[in-house]
């Protein structure tokens, strides 16, 4: 009998779930609850290609989790059936404790809740969903998945900025990474697709949020977010990269607090501070009605991913593949068309016909044989990245 693995993604006000065979892949149900808390919460449950949607008041995660195992029972596949041997949990900061899977216990769960200062917006709400779904599926292990622990083990080069030693140490202030998860199962899936261990790759998981990364020989070198999500790319609404003296400045002469700053930075920049909408849909659209913002927006993404590029394969010294994924880079052939236009000279050629497909949920290459560089874009699955962790512990 084949064996599933619930994935939960717990966040502030909403639960995200898969059932997935991790052998095959397969994803047998999924759904999320949201507006946790709200006078009234939604719940969607999909399955067998059909979906329910539940509203009602939903006041906490233990009644959202309770809601979701009743509705496998009710709409199936019921988890009883579905021998669900573990439950696999996102949880995006995981410091400097764990640099892959660890089974839940009450020690893990005290670390996650000692690493909330890092992880502010995400690890509580991760805690309130690992607390409710230990209790209810009482009977299968537990696994936390951390999308830091791929970068675990970047060289101190890459991870240790060039703070005062004692001010970082004591505050813990580092290069933790983020996407993790998703770096590492795509840039294992194309080493499989190429048949080669030994590749230099660049990852690009461009997003809402969006990361590179590079990767050689499996292990992460190094990658774009930092101390936080919000370092690197221009994302849809994150400044990415920008200079830390523009803290100051704001605080002295824009009179704005720290909060302010944090929602400006995280909130209300990239696509979003820029041209007003943080879908690339739309921003291309007003790129077609000729708006400059958003004209110059888009040169501004493409720039940054550019630097990237180009700082990454300095830091491999080469590049064998380049990877996009999530869904930006697995959706959007114009912005992967305008940065490889500009990778020619280092001598990668796509093929813009196989560029142009889209909608197509299928790994595919893109490059030509007489590329130097094998292109890719490959879908990523988060969800069974984290399933396949998981059940290494059933
Ligand atoms: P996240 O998980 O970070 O929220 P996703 O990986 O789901 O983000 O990517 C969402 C983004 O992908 C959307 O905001 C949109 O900008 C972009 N996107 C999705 N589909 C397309 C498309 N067909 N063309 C261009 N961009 C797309």
């Amino acid at each position: 009998m084949s064996k599933t693995v619930l994935v939960i993604n717990s966040g502030s006000s909403s639960i995200k779930y898969a059932l997935l065979d991790p052998d095959s892949g397969e994803s047998l149900a999924s759904g999320i609850v949201e507006k946790i808390g709200n006078p009234v919460g939604t719940i969607t449950h999909k399955h067998d290609g059909e979906k329910f949607v539940v509203e009602e008041p939903v006041p906490d995660h233990g009644h959202g989790l309770k809601e979701v195992l009743r509705l496998f029972e009710e709409k199936g596949p019921s988890l009883h059936e579905a021998n669900v041997v573990a439950v696999g949990h996102r949880v995006v900061q995981g410091g400097r404790f764990f640099s892959g899977p660890a089974l839940i216990d009450d020690s893990v769960v005290q670390t996650i809740s000692d690493l909330i200062p890092l992880g502010p917006l995400h690890n509580p709400a991760h805690l309130k969903g690992i607390n409710v779904a230990r209790e209810l599926l009482s009977e299968v292990p537990h696994v936390a998945v951390f999308d830091t622990a791929f970068f675990q083990d970047l060289p101190e080069e890459a991870a240790r900025y060039a703070l005062n030693r004692e001010v970082a140490d004591k505050y813990s202030i580092r290069r933790y990474g983020a996407h993790g998860t998703s770096h590492q199962f795509v840039s294992q899936e194309i080493a499989k697709l190429t048949g080669r261990d030994d590749l230099k790759q660049i990852v690009l998981h461009l997003g809402n949020g969006a990361s590179v990364s590079a990767v050689v020989n499996g292990h992460a070198v190094d990658t774009s977010m930092g101390l936080t999500p919000l370092e690197g790319l221009m994302m849809g609404s994150r400044t990415g990269d920008i200079d830390p003296a523009a803290v100051f400045h704001l605080a002295r002469v824009g009179g704005m607090d720290i909060e302010q700053i944090d929602q400006l930075f995280n909130r209300e920049s990239g696509f979003k501070g820029l041209v007003g909408d943080n879908d690339m849909r739309e921003v291309w659209k007003k790129c077609e009605a000729g708006d400059q913002n958003a004209i110059d927006a888009i040169d501004i993404y493409i720039h940054r991913l550019l630097k990237y590029v180009g700082a990454y394969t300095a830091v491999m010294g080469g590049l064998d593949a380049l990877t996009f994924t999530a869904g930006i880079g697995e959706n959007d052939s114009l912005v992967r068309q305008r940065l490889l236009d500009r990778l020619a000279y280092m001598g990668i050629v796509y093929d813009p016909k196989i560029n142009e497909i889209i909608r197509d949920p299928h790994p595919r290459k893109i490059s030509t044989d007489d590329s130097s560089v094998e292109v890719f874009v490959y879908p990523t699955n988060e969800e069974l990245a984290i399933a396949r962790q998981a059940v290494t512990f059933a």
